[in-house]
């Protein structure tokens, strides 16, 4: 049975941003910008690592874009999500994928750099109503559109995924999905669905995914996960009865590991599910 506390590594999640929809009227000053072509990120590819452009305006890089969204205040700076139109950066500069950026971001930026691309991609994809078709229009304060025919109201879309360390004693469960890179393993992870509460889908997953039976299901921590719009819930759950036995229209192996028995390759330290496996073996040495 674990400790009744939080999975201590979640606190690096932690945000610096204020965040607000509508931006202060005056001047900004030099302002972060966050600007998205498809799902790639604008940087300056710097010798020292990448960088985000800071400008008074994101015009000054004369490149096509749509309307810049306000995203709020990290320390004293403001910033905005950018819809790019092009797929050719300018001279100095790169497109990059959010995980490729992972290292020479620090938490609060990279957080900020996925929030920035939820709203950009809830931009690119709610610009009709989806009950009668009509052009809908900015909300004046909060993150949203509204039919100006019907009302209905669209939102930034968010779809939860709970994710799941499995234990036993001093071993915990691993599991190899057909689509991982070669000898990576991870712990169990599902989409949230409809009329589901989050302990009932971590119990159906995981008995789909690996057929074993769990209780203890306890909360640990979250994680926004962009790609493109998940909220990963982190929960332990204590292994209650029955052998594994996969489900091998997804999984190709499935097993019990330990400190002393980790398959080749684990999630990357970005990852919830990297910082729970951390957390357990922190405590199972
Ligand atoms: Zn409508």
């Amino acid at each position: 049975m674990e400790e009744e506390e939080p999975v201590t590594n979640c606190e690096a999640l932690d945000r610096q941003l204020e965040p607000a929809v509508v931006p202060p009227s005056g001047a900004l000053g030099s302002c972060l910008y966050f600007a998205f072509s498809e799902d790639r990120l604008l940087v300056y590819a710097d010798p020292k690592g990448y960088l985000l452009p800071r400008l008074e305006s994101f015009g000054e890089l004369d490149l096509l874009f749509r309307d810049p969204h306000y995203l709020g205040q990290l320390d004293d700076v403001h910033c905005f999500a950018v819809d790019l139109q092009t797929a050719t950066p300018p001279q100095g500069m790169a497109l990059m994928g959010l995980r490729e950026l992972y290292a020479d971001f620090s938490e609060g930026i990279f957080q900020l750099a996925g929030r920035a691309f939820q709203v950009v991609n809830w931009d690119r994809t709610h610009h009709f109503c989806g009950r009668c078709g009509q052009n809908a229009d900015y909300h004046e304060s909060d993150r949203a559109r509204r039919c100006p025919d019907c009302g209905l109201l669209s939102f930034p879309r968010v779809s939860p995924a709970v994710i799941t360390l499995i234990h036993k004693g001093d071993e915990f469960l691993l599991a190899r999905n057909a689509r991982f890179p070669e000898g990576r393993y991870s712990i169990i992870a599902g989409f949230v669905e409809a009329g589901e509460t989050l302990e009932e889908a971590v119990a159906r997953e995981i008995y789909e995914e690996v057929g074993v039976e769990v209780s203890d299901i306890t909360y640990r921590c979250s994680q926004s996960w962009p790609f493109p719009h998940s909220l990963m819930v982190g929960f332990t759950a204590a292994w209650a009865g029955r052998d594994i036995r996969i489900d091998e229209d997804e999984i190709v192996d499935a097993g019990w590991f330990s400190a002393r028995h980790l398959p080749p390759s684990l999630p990357d330290g970005i990852s919830i599910s990297r910082r729970l496996i951390d957390s357990f073996l922190a405590k199972h040495p």
